[in-house]
């Protein structure tokens, strides 16, 4: 089996394995739990009692913790997040030796896992003080940096902090750089910017004079050069597939240099057939502009745009008010018409060879997908740039060698597509991508 070492697509946190997290909440004693149990029971309709579970560190307590912790079945994304929230409720950020303990322990899991190169997502939330983020910054990249030296730089841990959708984006930019100009260890071991948590109701739009910032300062600061990475296409429960098509297209078009899994993307739409969808008035202008901007593309590539209706249909929308939502069916032919859209972007991507992370388990999970669905199979089949990745291997309780394990049994030419999911990762890493390395 082909040896897998580049992880690029990896959330710090969640990378914690259960047995890590069981034992660092058995050691507390004041866990706030309630924000975790009501979201819980919001999600799943069951309150759990963590603090009866974690007081009586038996067996049979840490097998109910993994089933809360873990997720081995589909899940909706707000589900997920409520499982995730079991981190945030046992960590505390602002316990640097705590911190030290994860980095060092989830960077010698993937040295032990035979990883080389491994890129670490962290969001911070968007109320943090501006001196504890400089200090968490600081703390992660000086243990990466340090295990790095005790490996003999056999593995590398590179960081990619994450910045909120909202305009709190701009403010954690700032932040970064700043701490990026202050101390030379964030500045060589932070190489990425990520993009992460709910997509719905924040469109890759709004991040395009973010993104014009971020790529004019790679330009100034070539050595400090911060690769863009945009989860995007991954969750659409409030809009069309066409409307979670384009958002992956624009998302590329503004500047992201990889793409965290775009399901949308790839999916076999026949998936949606006889599916009701709902989507607001705005979001149909806008794909109602994209439309009309890309018709000379889209109909290269066979999609049918009529321009005089689509204009009748502008009209009609802009009397109505934007937040309303219309619903309708898929049937057949939106959906063929969906798949010739989805070539479309994919040339896209091809042509100015923007990366896409997909991480098969995560999708299995969120994307609630069957493995013949796996957007996988169609990256692949267009010989796009793409990696394979573990996303939170410690709640998937995966591993990248067994994400390897996944494509091998279920894509087809699988030696040779391998060999290039693996050569790939390396070619994406971060640092080359944003031009720091060229
Ligand atoms: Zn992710």
């Amino acid at each position: 089996m082909f040896s897998f070492d580049h992880d690029l697509h990896l959330h710090l946190y969640g990378c914690i394995p259960a047995k890590m997290l069981w034992q660092i909440a058995s050691a507390k004693k004041n866990i706030d739990w309630h924000f975790f149990e009501t979201e819980f029971e919001k999600q799943f309709a069951i309150r759990p009692n963590m603090n009866e579970l974690v007081q009586e560190p038996s067996e049979k307590n840490f097998i109910r913790f993994c089933e809360l912790y873990t997720v081995g079945e589909p899940v909706t994304f707000a589900q997920f997040q409520a499982k995730f929230n079991l981190i945030i409720a046992i960590m505390e950020l602002s316990n640097l030796s705590e911190v030290t303990d994860v980095v060092q322990q989830v960077c010698h899991t993937h040295f032990q896992q035979g990883l080389q190169h491994a890129e670490y997502r962290m969001l911070f939330p968007p109320w943090i003080e501006e001196s504890l983020m400089s200090q968490l910054l600081h703390t992660i990249c000086e243990q990466l940096h340090s295990f790095e030296q005790k490996t003999n730089h056999r593995f590398q841990g590179r960081l990619s902090c994450g910045l909120p959708r909202t305009d709190h984006g701009t403010i954690h930019y700032e932040l970064l750089r700043h701490a990026m100009s202050t101390f030379p260890v964030v500045a060589q071991m932070i190489t990425s910017v990520d993009f992460c948590f709910i997509e719905e109701g924040f469109p890759p739009k709004n991040q395009r004079s973010l993104f014009q910032r971020i790529l004019n300062d790679n330009q100034k600061k070539p050595q400090q050069a911060l690769a863009i990475l945009y989860h995007v296409g991954e969750s659409f429960e409030d809009k069309s597939l066409e409307s979670a098509i384009r958002w992956v297209h624009e998302s590329a078009e503004i500047g992201a240099h990889r793409l965290g899994h775009a399901i949308a993307l790839g999916s076999p739409p026949q998936h949606y057939l006889g599916k009701t969808y709902s989507e607001s008035v705005e979001e149909r202008l806008d794909q109602i502009a994209y439309d009309l901007s890309h018709k000379d593309g889209l109909q290269a590539a066979g999609v049918q745009i009529h321009a005089e209706m689509l204009l009748t249909e502008q009209r009609q929308l802009q009397e109505k008010k934007r937040a309303e939502k219309t619903q309708k069916t898929y049937d057949s032919f939106q959906l063929d018409q969906i798949l010739l859209r989805q070539n479309y972007v994919m040339q896209y991507l091809r042509d100015h060879n923007v990366c896409i992370e997909s991480c098969p388990t995560s999708n299995l999970c969120i994307g609630r997908i069957e493995s013949i669905e796996h957007p996988l199979h169609r990256f692949i089949e267009a010989n796009l740039p793409v990696v394979i990745a573990s996303d939170d291997p410690g709640i998937f309780d995966t591993t990248l060698q067994q994400e390897a394990e996944w494509v091998a049994q279920h894509i087809t030419g699988s030696e040779d597509t391998l060999h290039a999911l693996a050569q790939n990762a390396k070619k994406f890493r971060s640092e080359i991508i944003s031009g720091r390395c060229a």
